[in-house]
């Protein structure tokens, strides 16, 4: 392949709305077989909603839940953080919320600090819930939403419902990559329930849930080293490890700064469409300079 060529490869792929740095990326998108995708904010809009608030019966309420949980998730970039956030300031008082020292985000996993003297954690749920928390987190995973539980001083307070919806390009998406014989799995921190639903949608047979930051990085090195040529497209600080470890790293336009470095490949807008058209794309180029 002549610089030339590379070029002109790597022009069209800018208008077709990817940004391709260099020969290496583009040989790496030519020969991809598999493509890891995460789920919320890479297939998923991640322009997230509260869609249900459980407060647990005997406990601080409702309002005072969504207030503390908002307050710990000021800081936070994801977009369960922003939704609680959101839905906190639209709430009737509309009064400032508390400040918070003590701040950290576990990517993949939550975010906790202190408010008020409290120890207020906001994360995944994992392990039993109050009969409540549990039926509301059975019904959320039911429509595909995400679930996250509100912990005070180590108690469980609350359990958010939070949802959002796939982007109108993730199915022929996830279609045209097979047809090009490029094969879907899907990664994502979030619970299996939610997971299996987004797939279903997508006809993703290949679906990994629960996973950390480290299990995603690790999932994409065992399919490297059995033989897959790999690319991971995502958008979080979540995503940054796996990225790194793909053959192709490809960032969604619009996600986090983390991942955008992390990636080879950064895509303008936030259409993984895209990809299809620069493997396509890539091919071509390709196969014409040979
Ligand atoms: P994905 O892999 O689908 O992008 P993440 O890895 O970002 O999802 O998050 C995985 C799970 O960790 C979420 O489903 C949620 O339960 C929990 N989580 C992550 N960040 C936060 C946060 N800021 N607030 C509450 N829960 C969070
Ligand atoms: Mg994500």
């Amino acid at each position: 392949a002549t610089p030339t060529a590379l070029l002109a490869a790597t022009g069209r792929g800018a208008r077709l709305g990817v940004l391709v740095s260099g020969a290496r990326a583009l040989e790496a998108l030519r020969r991809v077989d598999t493509v890891v995708l995460d789920k919320t904010g890479t297939l998923t809009t991640g322009a997230m909603t509260v869609t249900g608030v459980t407060a647990v019966p005997g406990g601080i309420g409702a309002e005072a839940a969504i207030r503390l949980a908002a307050a710990v998730e000021r800081d936070s970039e994801h977009p369960i953080g922003r939704a609680l956030t959101a839905h906190a300031r639209r709430g009737r008082d509309g009064g400032p919320l508390p400040a918070v020292t003590g701040f950290h985000a576990t990517p993949g996993s939550g975010v906790r600090g202190t408010v008020e003297g409290r120890r207020v954690e906001v994360a995944r749920p994992d392990g039993p819930l109050p009969a409540p928390l549990a039926d509301a987190l059975e019904t959320a995973e039911a429509a595909a939403h995400t679930a996250v539980l509100l912990r005070v001083d180590g108690a469980a307070q609350a359990l958010f419902a939070v949802g959002d919806v796939l982007r109108p390009g993730s199915y022929r998406a996830v279609d045209r990559l097979r047809r090009l014989g490029v094969e879907p799995v899907l990664a994502t921190g979030d619970r299996e329930a939610a997971a299996l639903a987004a797939a279903a949608a997508l006809r993703i047979t290949e679906t990994h849930a629960g996973l950390t930051p480290e299990d995603k990085a690790a999932l994409v090195g065992r399919l490297r080293a059995a033989g897959r040529r790999v690319a991971m497209i995502g958008d979080g600080v979540n995503d940054a490890a796996a990225l790194a470890r793909a053959d192709l790293g490809i960032a969604m336009g619009g996600g986090t700064d983390v991942a955008i470095g992390a990636a080879d490949v950064t895509l303008v807008r936030a259409d993984i469409e895209a990809v299809a058209d620069a493997v396509a794309l890539s091919r071509r180029t390709l196969a014409t300079i040979r």
